[in-house]
């Protein structure tokens, strides 16, 4: 019975990647770029997003969200109240977004209004690094108050992104965490190649630079 259950998860994966190849198709054709989020309930995915959005516009950029929670519309109402356009995507039982889900998502906007699409996956650190969406970037988002042993925990994801944030920076000292630590398990797993970047979204430190990595 194992057996046939690795066929079937090997299969669903296949079908994830054809779709989300589509997607990053669809997106390059119609000329919006696409970033996306990942991490833990809390780390600060939307408040971040809403902080970059607000920048992108200040440049002309005409952007929109994709708000993936498990259920309920939260995230996508704070990001409306900032100005941000977004499209709600629940996944109901799911706890990662897939790339068909977000096909209907970008299916629901008129893409010619639009330069940038930002995807905030569900807060979870594991699967959705197997399910890659079409985005040109996947982000992960992880938070000084998660502790300073997240990337040791889960290789996968910090492996599977292109670029990887630690976010409330201002509160650091207060929850007793160093992020150097953080940073130097970072540096170890992805052999020196790439920086974290580190940034709070609260006083805007280290925003610029994000936005310089992700070309905004
Ligand atoms: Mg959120
Ligand atoms: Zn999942």
């Amino acid at each position: 019975m194992h057996i046939v259950h690795v066929g079937m998860e090997y299969d669903v994966l296949r079908e994830n990647n054809r779709i989300a190849n589509s997607n990053y198709r669809l997106l390059k054709e119609k000329g919006v770029r696409a970033i996306e989020f990942m991490g833990s309930i809390g780390s600060g995915k939307t408040s971040l997003i809403i902080k970059l959005a607000e920048r992108a516009r200040g440049k002309g950029l005409r952007a929109f969200a994709i708000a993936g929670d498990v259920t309920g519309d939260d995230d996508q109402r704070r990001m409306r109240e900032s100005g941000l356009e977004a499209v709600n995507c629940n996944t109901g039982r799911e706890c990662h977004l897939d790339a068909s889900l977000v096909r209907k998502s970008l299916e629901a906007v008129d893409l010619d209004g639009y330069d940038l699409v930002f995807i905030e996956n569900v807060g979870n650190l594991v699967c959705p690094a197997d399910f890659p969406l079409g985005a040109e970037y996947r982000v992960v988002v992880i938070s000084t108050t998660e502790g300073d042993d997240m990337v040791r925990k889960h290789h996968d994801i910090f492996l599977h992104s292109d670029i990887a944030i630690l976010n409330k920076m201002d509160v650091a000292g207060a929850v007793g965490v160093d992020p150097g630590v953080i940073a130097d398990d970072y540096g170890r797993l992805t052999g020196g190649l790439k920086a974290m970047y580190m940034c709070s979204t609260r006083t805007e430190e280290g925003i610029d630079e994000i936005l310089s990595a992700l070309e905004l």
